[in-house]
């Protein structure tokens, strides 16, 4: 398939800077937004801007109805089983901190809750403010020598039961795809409750929560070509009906008096307030957009971007890749021999190459790799070719001009 026509709908990347056209491979970060979902969320303003499930008026109505269909097409999009159990959020960050708070009444002092150590912060922290509160224990699993889980160290750690098992999907730091069906289901056969940080993998491959079986799956609008400020927090119907809310107040109840709060059922219980309402309307039409293209083909170019990509690298010579391996989704993690990151990064921008430099929200994983931080390339579905030939000119350059 000929992927410039899905290159051309997105406005942002037909800029310049310093005289070079724009090369973006910081899609991980955040990707670009097609003009359709640009055009959504304009009209949605335009013609149906209106607070949802309150009013009496026509307008209500109608936000109403566009704001509900997008739950509908979440659904479908992650392969739930129940529109409750599809809740918008405000990103990934919002999404784990709603279930880490909100199993307090799971967690006693002295259990355990193993985090994987290539977690993002925001699959770390909320874990370690739920083990403040309760004086439960927070366990990393372990990496192998070539940076991925160590299953045997997994299987040990199981052995002690743990509570909870929070699991990346996709490393947003070094794009290492984990084997999660299997990790799932081994935290499964312990009874523990598995959250599963879906933000670097659903704009890359399809979704299928009820496949991977875990209990909830979070991730963000804007790394899937939609606008940020909205995310999605899917969780099993039943124990996501058990979670404290985070947030209270309007819309998520269902009577108040001074004395006592009724809460409202599934999904409202968990959408206290007024909702990101044009963002997610934005959101559906980059699910939409995401639709329209065949998947297989959508993978299949992924894949062989960042192959290219890998080869290009190795080839260089004092170049350090992390972690990098032909099943990695989306991006690629080096360093150059004796240079900071920083300055790498730096150099790069002075050529139009956007990359991200850092520790990436990660500053165990870089802990285990034993560096301050990496650079990172990471690819979406515009994407192409010679973008990442534009990126090896310009690296090439840089290593040039600092030796
Ligand atoms: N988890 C992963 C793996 C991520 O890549 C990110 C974003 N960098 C997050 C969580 C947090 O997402 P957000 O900032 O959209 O809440």
């Amino acid at each position: 398939m000929d992927f410039t026509p899905v290159r051309t709908q997105f406005p942002t990347l037909t800029q310049t800077f310093n005289g070079y056209p724009l090369c973006y491979l910081d899609t991980a970060a955040t990707s670009h937004k097609p003009q359709r979902v640009l055009n959504a969320m304009t009209q949605f303003y335009l013609k149906n801007n209106a607070n949802v499930h309150r009013a009496a008026h026509q307008l209500s109505s109608q936000a109403t109805r566009q704001y509900e269909a997008v739950r509908d097409q979440v659904m479908d999009f992650i392969g739930a089983q129940h529109r409750e159990e599809v809740i918008f959020t405000h990103g990934t960050t919002e999404a784990i901190n709603m279930v880490a708070h909100g199993l307090t009444q799971y967690i006693d002092s002295g259990e355990l809750i193993l985090v994987d150590s290539l977690a993002h912060h925001a699959n770390i922290v909320p874990w370690q403010v739920l083990a403040k509160q309760t004086g439960a224990i927070i366990k990393p699993i372990p990496l192998t020598k070539e940076g991925r889980l160590d299953l045997l160290a997994y299987d040990a750690l199981l052995k002690q039961k743990p509570t909870i098992v929070a699991l990346s999907h996709v490393s947003n730091a070094l794009g290492i795809l984990n084997p999660i069906e299997t990790l799932v289901a081994k935290a499964k056969a312990v009874n523990a409750i598995t959250l599963v940080d879906g933000a670097q993998a659903v704009a890359h491959m399809n979704i299928n929560v009820q496949q991977i079986d875990c209990d909830f799956y979070a991730f963000s609008g804007h790394k899937m070509y939609g606008p940020t400020g909205v995310g999605i927090l899917y969780g099993r119907l039943e124990i996501l009906d058990s979670l404290n809310p985070l947030i209270t107040g309007g819309e998520m109840i269902k009577s108040v008096t001074f004395e006592k709060t009724v809460y409202n059922t599934l999904p409202n219980r968990l959408e206290a307030g007024t909702p990101p309402i044009a963002e997610v309307i934005g959101l559906g039409e980059a699910i939409a957009f995401l639709n329209d293209i065949p998947a297989i083909e959508k993978i299949y170019h992924e894949k062989e971007l960042l192959q290219y990509l890998q080869d290009q690298l190795k080839a260089i010579e004092g170049i350090i890749l992390y972690g990098a391996h032909p099943d990695n989704i989306g991006a690629v993690a080096f360093n150059l021999h004796n240079e900071h990151h920083q300055d790498v990064g730096v150099l790069l921008d002075q050529q139009a190459i956007a990359i991200r430099c850092g520790h990436h929200c990660a500053m165990p994983l870089m802990q285990t790799l034993n560096i301050k931080g990496c650079c990172r390339a990471s690819i979406g579905i515009y994407t192409n070719k010679q973008d990442i030939d534009c990126f090896m000119t310009a690296l090439n350059n840089v290593i040039t001009l600092l030796h």
